[in-house]
């Protein structure tokens, strides 16, 4: 119709406009190996990005080819992150913590163009199969890092990244991307459920997450925020939170690979850092150093930790607002969901509950974010949202993937009117707040009903002698699966299994409770910082029924 408004394409170099024009002052900080931070503004950060842009076509990148990252989260990550989806290329992050093999089957699956890696991680691109369609190797230089990695003889030869930039001439590119329903990004799932799985994400999709990180319910990112972004730039976008923080003008803070808590605290401290992201994993620890007042630093500037990935315990919620006045907004997403599309915020009606009712409402995984549509389906069809009846969750919006890159057979993990099936077990509660009970190959089957390893863990890790707890199925004769729970106990703590299954009488049923728990000194991890469960699962596979007493 003749006037109607439809001629603006959301687009990434549109954020990166925004943020070069409109906040082009605002500070990005990034820490480099050697623990010293490296300052620029916005505007320093976008001139650099055209530089790139440039100098990827100038070496013949083409619209839609696909130019692989592989590092940790710093600036010159951050300015491919732009540059790579302006030139009409797909920005595809690669998760360095896999296994080599994985890593090689990803970039050569994606059909990756180049590599744009850093230095430090020379020596896990020497073990990969370089992916026949890569024709340039770009290494990232940090100042301190002097690792030399073999050179492998199909290698293309290396161009070092800021020579590569210095050579190019400054100003914005021409030509930029315009079509807003072009390919932008490229993330694999990390493999936890299976073989990893390529999604593609459009430049309105990213544009349409970053827009939604700066409503008030979800993370609410602004121009008084400095955000430190933890969860790695190769997992899912970084949670989209570097374009969220371009188009909200947020300060960025980039940890580089000091992830620990001692790192994470002071930079939070010195940087004045409002807001972080990342998995519970990371921010357990930060809590347990806090508590053991073994950090000095004034974290008062926080004003809030956005947590996913996997469920944050009950306990957590309460130790970082009890004791150090810290909020945790909970959020859930998926690598097919482009990022953050859930958040759990209190609702008005429940301003005048008990502290119990509100942490209780709050370690759910939230309410929907703008135009991102839910519903559970049980064996019976579709659920009622009455927080109480359990199925998988589907999802659907435009941010959520439609099908996998180059994987005919992955058509079941969609609906025939075209929701994708998450493989998680929820319930939906009035208003539309999920609650996550399990992964579907999570869950606990015993004696035809269901147990929820989630709820056993977020119960364990309340036990003030835990740090972390994981509850996985072994299986038993007569019950077909039992639950097992594996238990890591805080430095100088000590608990039985008497203690701990006494810590749960009263909050579930007898036949819930574990029969075994085993004391272990860590819970392997997923690539993303997760609990492996399918490592213990493999671990335990023959542990019967037993009640060990640690000591
Ligand atoms: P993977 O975990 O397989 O590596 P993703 O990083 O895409 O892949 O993770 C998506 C999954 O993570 C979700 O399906 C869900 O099971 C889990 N998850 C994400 N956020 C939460 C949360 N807040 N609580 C519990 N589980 C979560």
């Amino acid at each position: 119709m003749h006037g109607l408004i439809d001629n603006y394409q959301l687009t990434v170099p549109a954020i990166l406009r925004r943020a070069a024009t409109v906040f082009g002052a605002r500070p990005i900080v990034s820490r480099s190996a050697d623990g010293s931070v490296h300052r620029y503004t916005y505007r320093e950060m976008a001139e650099r990005a055209h530089r790139l842009g440039r100098a990827l076509r100038r070496l013949g990148i083409r619209p839609g080819e696909r130019v692989a990252t592989l590092a940790w989260n710093h600036h010159r990550h951050l300015e491919a992150y732009f540059a790579i989806p302006s030139i009409g290329a797909v920005l595809h992050t690669l998760n360095l913590r896999l296994h080599h093999d994985d890593v090689s089957y990803i970039a050569s699956h994606a059909g990756d163009a180049a590599l744009i890696v850093d230095e430090s991680l020379l020596p896990l691109v020497a073990r990969l199969e370089w992916p026949r369609t890569a024709r340039h190797l770009i290494v990232m230089r940090d100042d301190a890092a002097t690792i030399e990695a073999t050179r492998r003889d199909n290698w293309p030869e290396s161009i070092d990244y800021d020579t590569l930039l210095s050579s190019e001439d400054a100003g914005v590119i021409d030509h930029e991307v315009t079509d807003e329903g072009s390919a932008a990004a490229m993330c694999y799932t990390s493999g936890t459920t299976g073989r990893p799985k390529g999604v593609v994400y459009s430049h309105r999709a990213l544009a349409l997450q970053a827009l939604v990180l700066l409503t008030a319910d979800n993370v609410g990112l602004s121009q008084r925020d400095v955000v430190m972004a933890v969860v790695p730039m190769f997992h899912i976008n970084g949670w989209g939170l570097p374009f969220g923080a371009a188009l909200a003008g947020s300060g960025l803070v980039l940890p580089g690979h000091r992830l620990d808590a001692s790192s994470l605290l002071s930079l939070i401290a010195s940087e004045r850092v409002s807001l972080s992201g990342g998995v519970p994993t990371i921010w357990l620890s930060v809590l347990h150093m806090l508590d053991a007042q073994q950090d000095a630093n004034d974290v008062s500037c926080l004003r809030a930790l956005i947590v996913g990935g996997s469920a944050v315990p009950e306990a957590m919620l309460r130790g970082y607002r009890e004791r150090h006045g810290i909020t945790i907004r909970q959020a859930w997403g998926m690598t097919e969901t482009t990022s953050i599309s859930t958040v759990c915020t209190l609702p008005t009606t429940l301003d005048d509950e008990s502290l119990a009712t509100q942490y209780g409402w709050l370690a759910r995984q939230g309410t929907p974010a703008p135009f991102f549509e839910i519903r559970a389906r049980g064996d019976e069809g579709l659920i009622p949202w009455d927080g109480m009846a359990m199925g998988e969750l589907e999802v659907r919006g435009p941010t959520v993937a439609n099908a996998y890159f180059d994987e005919p057979g992955s058509a079941d993990r969609f609906t025939d009117d075209g929701w994708f099936r998450t493989g998680d077990i929820v319930t939906i509660a009035p208003g539309g707040c999920v609650a996550l009970r399990d992964r579907t190959k999570d869950l606990i089957r015993s004696g035809g009903e269901w147990i929820s390893s989630m709820a056993l863990e977020n119960a364990l890790m309340g036990h003030p002698g835990v740090a972390e707890a994981a509850v996985i199925a072994v299986p038993d004769p007569k019950w077909d699966e039992r639950p097992l729970a594996c238990v890591v106990l805080k430095p100088g703590a000590s608990a039985t299994a008497e203690d701990l299954r006494r810590h749960l009488e009263g909050a579930f049923a007898k036949w819930w409770l574990p029969d075994t728990y085993e004391f272990v000194d860590e819970i392997p991890r997923t690539s993303t910082g997760k609990f492996l469960k399918s490592a213990l699962r493999d671990r335990f596979r023959t542990a019967g029924p037993k009640s060990v007493d640690p000591a």
